[in-house]
């Protein structure tokens, strides 16, 4: 037998094969069966979740001899030619290739004529939103007055980029990626047919290295079949694919429920040492907190957390040792810790410190509230305010309710500076100096704070905002840490708001 890759040799042959799209495929077959049916759909979703094989099988469903209908005979010629690319009334063309404009010429002056055989004549266009504005042009001037038996079917992976009067001349589908448990059923049954030797492990770790991407995982099974043979193991996949184990988050993250700094750096440390890509390591780190946060609401529901039951329960019980506060804070800092990362060479540093101060002892802080406070108060205050920017005084508490926004003001002048503010606390306002304490640990945020530079671009940002001009008093004290400890126990709301204010995790 000859050798066909996966993704080929599995691609859907009907509407019930479609894997991960049942939304898509109802109201279709609803359409096919009520003959009702558009003149032009869209299909708009990330790569590889079947947007091109629904259309090529929705073409099957028009063309068919017993068409239109919604399970095609796959037999008679129509069928075969379409499953084989060799129909000439269903045209593909690639509106990535440069051939695009030429092609969409073609089609302005070959779309009057009639199907050579089947009913309809359909026009797959394949990343449509990549035609150049000419080709755009004379696609629209086809889309105004198509023939009756004209139909097309665009497909794009970028919707937001395909122009308004194409859009509103279109019937939309989105294509949602599929679920991970999906993918894994999916790729169940091709080892089962094609006899692999293979892990549930193995698939998942497949799957999910997917991203929701079906074609994706049949094209890494490919991979791995040709370079492992018999069987495939975990190992295989992990140093084919360069992934972070699950094994492994689960033990960085009982290293930060033990406090154990030291070990937590240790498994850092390997991870690098064995070739990781660290930038996959913190998004691993990032998600695994996710799951633990959904875990914590939803309990082992695997639907909303999208991995096997057993990972789930392990996920429970592993954030049975968290707050949801300290959950939210830990994925704060780690997300922060993403931007930093961003503006300097190295996310080794950074990813360090966010993991030593992850598994910092809290309880250790606040016992040493009754330690005396760090007197250096008076000598680190800024000068007096000039008496020309004398006002009456605003309550701290007008201070703090703008403070979200002071700081994403300052986040736009210099992204740094806004990083360390936010973890300092407004201790007081007295005689127009704002005090703003960070816990003892916290001396490099202040130092870098107390630059004149910082200073002035943080009194800026206030003046923006609340109209005033205030100095700047940055102190180390215990006060600053026992906020910080209560503002760890802050409202749902506000943690929520904090999570999401860096939320960017990956995009298409
Ligand atoms: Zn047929």
């Amino acid at each position: 037998m000859s050798y066909l890759i996966f993704a080929l040799k599995w691609r859907p042959q009907n509407f019930d094969d479609i894997v991960g799209q049942k939304h898509v495929v109802t109201t279709l077959k609803s359409a096919l069966e009520k003959n009702r049916l558009a003149h032009a759909y869209l299909f708009a979703g990330p790569r590889g979740v079947g947007k091109t094989s629904t259309a090529r099988i929705l073409a099957k469903s028009l063309n068919c001899k017993d068409g239109p209908t919604v399970s095609p005979c796959q037999k008679c010629s129509a069928c075969l030619e379409i499953s084989q690319g060799r129909s000439m009334d269903v045209i593909e063309i690639d509106g990535a290739s440069n051939r695009g404009i030429d092609e969409i010429r073609t089609l302005r002056e070959n779309v009057k004529f009639s199907p050579v055989s089947g009913k309809y004549k359909i026009y797959i266009i394949d990343e449509v939103h990549m035609l150049t504005t000419e080709a755009f042009n004379a696609l629209l001037k086809t889309l105004e007055e198509p023939p009756e038996f004209v139909k097309f079917i665009f497909a794009t992976t970028q919707s937001q980029k395909v122009i308004p009067t194409i859009l509103s001349r279109c019937q939309r589908f989105d294509f949602r990626r599929i679920p991970t448990m999906e993918i894994i059923a999916q790729l169940e049954k091709i080892v089962a047919e094609e006899k692999i030797d293979v892990d549930k492990e193995v698939l998942l770790a497949i799957a999910k290295s997917s991203d929701g991407s079906l074609r994706d995982a049949e094209s890494v099974l490919d991979q791995l079949v040709s370079f492992s043979k018999n069987r495939i193991s975990l190992k295989d996949v992990i140093s084919v694919l360069g992934l972070i184990e699950q094994d492994l988050l689960f033990e960085l993250t009982e290293k930060i429920i033990q406090k154990d700094a030291k070990a937590a750096l240790g498994i850092l440390n390997s991870a690098i040492d064995e070739g990781k890509d660290i930038n996959l390591f913190l998004n691993s780190l990032i998600e695994h907190f996710r799951n633990l946060m959904v875990t914590k609401i939803a309990k082992a529901d695997s639907k909303l957390i999208d991995l096997p039951q057993d990972v789930c329960e392990k996920l429970l019980q592993q954030s049975g040792s968290f707050s949801l506060e300290e959950i939210f804070a830990a994925f704060n800092l780690l997300v922060n810790t993403q931007e930093i990362s961003k503006r300097l060479d190295s996310l080794r540093i950074p990813l360090e410190i966010s993991l030593v101060k992850l598994s910092q002892d809290k309880r250790a802080s606040s016992l040493s509230k009754h330690t005396p406070d760090n007197p250096k108060v008076k000598e680190e205050a800024s000068e007096p305010p000039p008496s020309l920017t004398h006002h009456e005084t605003i309550p701290l508490d007008t201070i703090k309710a703008s403070w979200p926004q002071i700081i994403s003001k300052l986040e736009k002048a210099k992204i740094s500076a806004a990083t360390y503010l936010q973890e300092g606390e407004l201790i007081k306002f007295e005689k127009n100096i704002l005090t703003i304490g960070f816990p003892k640990n916290y001396s490099l945020h202040k130092e870098a704070l107390a630059s004149q530079e910082n200073r002035a671009l943080i009194e800026k940002a206030i003046a923006d905002l609340l109209n005033i001009r205030i100095r700047l008093n940055f102190i180390l004290s215990d006060e600053a840490a026992k906020i910080k400890e209560n503002n760890n126990h802050s409202p749902f709301l506000q943690s929520a708001l904090d999570m999401f204010k860096g939320r960017v995790i990956k995009e298409d």
